[in-house]
């Protein structure tokens, strides 16, 4: 178990001056310094004995520490060399031997992710207070490669958040907020004032819970329903119509598509529900192959 002080901002920083170290803006660093919130934060994966985590960002392992000692197998991924060095000094008990529960990936986690899964498998839990510009990147590269995780509690900024659970006809509703409502059942855990951490952001942020939907893909081709998707939020202010009139495999049988699927081509993506745009999908996939 670590012996940081995670709560004390004054401790951290002295921790961090010791070691010739301090935060870094560009990587999005900012300590969750109020316990009880970490502990929310971790219960809500609901770990088991021998669960397997991946966790982005540790920083300095506050909450790799908890997860650790609530005896999940966990990978974390960082991009901070300074910091996965003090993880190695701190939490090296769990790296130890045949047994050893922790391993660390150092890096850009947009580049390494992959390298971990296709020698590893997927997970059973993803957790991260990830910074905002990976934030949505992350979540959306895993999906589209098909990759889910049982439950995932997730930290972001709170328009992030926002996006994740807008439903049609909220201002955030976009084709993240479909991916992301496609793969999971999506709900709100808690929300964090920039007070909570340290140093204080300019932004509040959200917990989210991501929890696997068993159906799925819920659509004949996974693939041309993403590529749908995108293309029918491609210009929010034009009908759905205009839209998939951009799109090659729709392109000069548009209103026979929607007709089939019952959609009206004046509406507008943003009213659309995830079924409406999976059944249309769907009449796609097999009109195009006749
Ligand atoms: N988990 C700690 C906490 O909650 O107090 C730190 C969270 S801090 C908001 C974000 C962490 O993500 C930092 O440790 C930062 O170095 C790391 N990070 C930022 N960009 C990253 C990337 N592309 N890949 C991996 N880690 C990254």
């Amino acid at each position: 178990m670590s012996g940081i002080d995670y709560d004390s901002p004054a401790a951290l920083k002295a921790y961090l001056d010791a070691h010739g170290m301090a935060m870094q803006k560009k990587f999005g660093q900012n300590f969750l310094v109020n316990a009880q919130a970490r502990r929310r934060l971790v219960d809500a994966l609901e770990l088991e004995p021998g669960t397997s985590v991946w966790e982005v960002g540790p920083g300095l392992g506050s909450m790799t520490s908890m997860i650790l000692a609530d005896g999940a197998r966990l990978t974390a991924f960082e991009i901070d060399r300074g910091f996965a060095s003090c993880l190695r000094e701190e939490l090296a008990d769990y790296m130890k031997g045949d047994g050893a529960t922790f391993r660390l990936v150092e890096g850009d986690v947009l580049k390494t992710w992959k390298g971990e899964w296709k020698e590893n498998g997927v997970p059973e839990r993803f957790f991260g207070n990830l910074p905002y510009n990976v934030a949505a990147a992350i979540v959306a590269d895993m999906i589209s490669a098909g990759v889910r995780f049982d439950k995932a509690v997730i930290t972001v900024q709170k328009e992030v958040a926002q996006r994740i659970t807008a439903k049609p006809g909220d201002d955030d509703y976009s084709s993240f907020s479909v991916l992301c409502q496609w793969a999971y059942d999506v709900s709100n855990i808690i929300d964090l004032a920039g007070g909570s951490f340290w140093p204080r952001p300019n932004v509040d942020s959200r917990a989210v819970k991501m929890v696997k939907k068993e159906a799925f893909p819920r659509c004949s081709d996974p693939s041309l329903f993403m590529k749908l998707v995108r293309a029918l939020f491609a210009q929010r202010r034009k009908t759905i119509k205009n839209n998939l009139n951009a799109l090659p495999e729709t392109k000069g049988r548009v209103d026979e598509f929607l007709e089939k699927a019952g959609l009206a081509p004046t509406l507008r993506a943003e009213v659309l529900t995830v079924d409406q745009m999976l059944a249309l999908s769907d009449v796609i996939a097999e009109g195009i192959q006749k």
